[in-house]
């Protein structure tokens, strides 16, 4: 009995070391100290002592270990392990591991990720967005752009070149920018909150493609020759990857280059005969320069030994004799440009390559080592600029569209909806902002910027849906007063772009996300393929039992929160938030064991499983996401009234994450293992579910009343209340409405009648007649009844007017929202004066007409009808 109470006592001190993940050393001290006292007690005999040593020695004496159990695993391993190919390794090898890291350790230390230094904006970022930005929000005409030119109107594009959008990557040297990514992804999300036209133009020449390339890579004469006209947008890019024949495996491009001699400004010189036909390549259309990624051959060894050099990247000039560009693809109806890119035998000298001859073949990695930046800023941040600027104008809708005569906003169903809505706009943000900061710090965060473009161009489809089915009809008439049904058309682009959603999430975020993010997963591949035997061996065996003293201690880990749900872990935090840190630390612990078994069981094979891959990547995602959350929530000090946001998105987060975890338990191919894993990892079943009724309800409450949290949402879009911007109408009408509805109740108590809130301004001025309200009052509902029709109407038109027309003359349709309602709206003092200005900037907006495009409509669309 009392040898196996110290049996016991051992094993327990061995599972606190695990569960610390203390060293070797302190390890076998804490239980050699246990075995002592448990000797003195007649707890343990000789035997013991010879187990003791039968087990340790071996384990702690590097020569014996590495002899006797390395060498036949290290055997093992290359026997199940496939051969990683060069495009793998590349990927792999490209960006840096981050918070990523952390979360796939077991053990994430809160503190260390609250000392992230919050991402802000300089005060020359912050009047970009308030100047720049702000003015070119307010020229956009999205009935014009996106029905009648197909285009942004030759103003915004100046405007655009004018003042540098293209060039928030540049270097200042170049005459660029050079903003934080912080600062890029405000630029976008305000953009994106206006014209997804807007946003996509300005993001890709931001993004990855010739700019940040030439920084990169590019040569001194390339660099001086290019950034500055890319910089004042003389020089207008795209870079051209895709192929028909290759779209998601892009390292299969068929497109190739021959290195030959030619005529080239009447000289003969070394460079490539390139054959190539690209598609769906964005901006291609009005590029004056295209990166072109294509296979470089050196069939008569005039570079070297090297027959296959490899994926090289190069920049061609619009000007390039038989390059064929200009023809555009149809993107679901949103005409950003993007269109085809073909040549046959072009031929152009070798220093068009990024970075001259000595980069050709080195493209792959190029366009690897910058993906992660992008990735993490161009579609997340649209995602979310659309997300913040549609939840508030779907909780102003809601509150001012009211029917059983009651705003539909209050309806449970709708509830839902707006609860949704709220929470994961709230979520986008935080994740935006953490994952800027870390490209600001000077991270490359490759699986960090696949979470984030997975998760949110998933959840911006969600809340496009769920505002469309809170729109009803006002979001499915197209029109110049709809400010959703486009977002709602072009919702799958972001889907499909920048690696498709489906697989950036079967094989992207784990797959390389178990490889980079894990502890020793890649130092026992690298350790694998090391030439001389000694050091592989000592690598490996350092690797392997570095990951198994890892795999051990993730074992007691999720042990331990299994049996104690999480409560007795520590948390940064001793507030409604300390739960989900809890929790957080447990998950990291067991989607660490579930990796190491699932590698264990299944080797190379895992790779292939992509269901069982995305799984353990939601699980990793989840807890990405979560943790961007609670930092949001502390950078903006604490605020109690943001709590409903944060329940939502933690809860959220965290019961997508169990729903993984039991997914992939329940589909483990062996299923002893897999029961086995879920005895430690989910005995008792899944600990959170879906946010709650009630937490939808107070998000629903926020996003229809006036208030500094849902202020603090929509923070930095472009809401400022003028004519012609939708969204700024909106907030108006809802403070109107709001302010309206006491006194509606009043006139009605007065009245003796229960009428339905509609036509308020005739019953303004029968309550001013009858002395019931003020003349005040009287006109503030007038406004407010203006700004609800204004809110409620959709747009029609003559027949002949949706006709779309060959014609080469296209009418300019006045029909804005400033149009709709006009006899009844009267502006308020502010929009009237900012009117003005804008006006001013109009007149000169409109002076020059685009040339036509095939698909015009014959007449302007007539949208000053009004309704009630
Ligand atoms: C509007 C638009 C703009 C674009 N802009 C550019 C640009 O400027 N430059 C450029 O080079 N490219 C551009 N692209 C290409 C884009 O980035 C994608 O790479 C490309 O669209 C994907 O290829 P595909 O459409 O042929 O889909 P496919 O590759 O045929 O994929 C079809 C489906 O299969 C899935 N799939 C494929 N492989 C796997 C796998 N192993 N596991 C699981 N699922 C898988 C995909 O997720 C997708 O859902 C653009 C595309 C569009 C539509």
């Amino acid at each position: 009995m009392n040898e196996l109470l110290w049996l016991l006592i051992v094993l327990a001190v061995y599972g606190v070391t695990a569960y610390k993940q203390t060293s070797t050393q302190t390890t076998l001290i804490a239980i050699s100290v246990a075995m002592v006292v448990g000797t003195a007690a007649d707890g343990f005999g000789i035997i013991a002592w010879i187990i003791f040593a039968i087990i340790v020695i071996p384990l702690s004496y590097a020569p014996v270990r590495r002899d006797f159990i390395s060498k036949r695993l290290l055997a093992f391993y290359k026997s199940v392990m496939p051969e990683m190919s060069t495009t793998e390794q590349e990927a792999i090898d490209a960006g840096t591991v981050w918070w990523d890291g952390d979360l796939f350790s077991g053990k994430p230390d809160w503190q260390k990720f609250h000392a992230i230094s919050q991402a802000r904006l300089t005060a020359e970022e912050q009047a970009f967005l308030d100047g720049p930005c702000e003015v070119v929000c307010r020229m956009v005409d999205e009935w014009q752009i996106n029905h009648v030119d197909a285009d942004l109107s030759d103003e915004i594009w100046q405007y655009l070149k004018d003042n540098k959008f293209f060039a928030m990557i540049i270097k200042k040297e170049y005459g660029g920018l050079a903003f934080s990514a912080f600062a890029q992804s405000r630029v976008l999300q305000k953009l994106a909150g206006v014209s997804a036209v807007l946003s996509s133009t300005v993001g890709v020449p931001n993004s990855l493609g010739p700019g940040e390339l030439l920084q990169h890579y590019g040569t001194k004469e390339q660099q001086d020759y290019y950034l500055p006209r890319l910089a004042v947008g003389d020089e207008i890019p795209c870079f051209a990857l895709t192929s028909p024949e290759a779209g998601s495996d892009a390292g299969a491009i068929p497109d190739y280059g021959i290195v030959c001699k030619g005529q080239f400004d009447g000289k003969e010189v070394l460079g490539m005969r390139l054959t190539f036909s690209k598609r769906y390549i964005t901006l291609a259309p009005v590029a004056t320069v295209i990166g072109l990624a294509f296979k470089l051959q050196d069939p008569d060894g005039l570079l070297g030994d090297t027959e296959d050099l490899g994926i090289t990247c190069a920049l061609i000039p619009r000007d390039t004799k038989g390059l064929d560009c200009g023809r555009r693809h149809f993107p679901l109806n949103v005409p950003f440009h993007n269109g085809p890119v073909r040549g046959k035998d072009i031929f152009v000298p070798l220093s068009y390559i990024i970075g001259g001859e000595a980069m050709a073949g080195k493209g792959w990695r190029m366009l690897m080592e910058c993906l992660s930046v992008g990735r993490c800023i161009t579609l997340p941040s649209s995602a979310a600029g659309g997300a913040k600027s549609l939840a508030l104008a779907t909780g102003a809708y809601s509150r001012i569209r009211r029917q059983f005569r009651m705003p539909i906003g209050q309806m449970e169903g709708v509830e839902e909806m707006l609860g949704r809505i709220g929470g994961n706009a709230y979520l986008m943000d935080a994740v935006t902002s953490l994952s800027t900061a870390g490209v600001d710090l000077g991270q490359k965060p490759s699986v960090i910027s696949a979470i984030c473009k997975y998760h949110l161009t998933e959840r911006m489809r969600q809340i496009v849906n769920d505002s469309m089915d809170v729109h009803g009809g006002k979001g499915i008439c197209l029109g110049p007063n709809n400010y959703l049904g486009r977002a709602y058309q072009g919702v799958p682009i972001s889907i499909t772009v920048e690696g498709a959603n489906i697989l950036t999430r079967n094989m992207m975020i784990f797959g390389q996300g178990a490889m980079r993010c894990h502890p020793f997963v890649l130092k026992e591949i690298y350790a694998s393929q090391m030439k001389d035997k000694d050091e592989q061996l000592e690598s490996f065996d350092e690797a392997v039992f570095g990951h198994i003293r890892f795999a051990i201690s993730n074992t007691f880990r999720s042990i331990w929160f299994s049996l104690s749900g999480g409560r007795l872990s520590s948390a940064p935090f001793k507030d409604e938030t300390a739960k989900y840190y809890r929790s957080m630390q447990g998950y990291s612990a067991n989607l660490a064991l579930l990796t190491d078994i699932s590698m264990g069981v299944l080797g190379g094979s895992l790779k292939r499983r992509e269901r069982l891959s995305a799984r353990l990547g939601d699980i990793l995602s989840n807890l990405y996401l979560g943790s961007a959350v609670l930092k949001r929530f502390d950078e903006q000090g604490r605020n109690h009234d943001d709590l409903p946001f944060v329940h939502w998105a933690m809860q959220d987060c965290l019961s997508d994450l169990e729903e993984a975890l039991d997914d992939f338990l329940r589909n483990f191919p062996n299923p002893v293992v897999g029961f086995a894993m879920r005895a430690l990892v989910l005995p008792f079943g899944k600990r959170y579910t879906a946010p709650s009724d009630v937490i939808e309800h107070k998000i629903a409450h926020i996003l229809q009343h006036p208030n500094s949290t849902r202020d603090r949402l929509g923070y930095g879009q472009y809401l400022t209340q003028e004519e012609g911007n939708l969204m700024g109408d909106l907030e108006l009408t809802l403070l109107n409405i709001v302010k309206c509805e006491p006194l509606f109740d009043k006139i009605c108590k007065k009245l003796g009648e229960k009428l339905p809130m509609t036509n308020l301004d005739t019953l303004a001025e029968r309550a001013l007649k009858e002395g019931i309200i003020s003349s005040e009052e009287a006109d503030l509902m007038k406004e407010a009844e203006a700004g609800r029709l204004r809110t409620i109407n959709v747009d029609d038109f003559d027949n002949q007017e949706l006709l779309m027309s060959t014609s080469s003359k296209v009418k300019k349709p006045a029909a804005k929202r400033k149009t709709a309602n006009k006899a009844k709206a009267e502006p308020t003092s502010k929009a009237k004066a900012e009117s003005a200005s804008k006006a001013k900037a109009e007149s000169t907006s409109k002076t020059k007409a685009k040339p036509a495009t095939k698909a015009q409509p014959k007449a302007k669309p007539k949208a000053e009808k009004t309704e009630s």
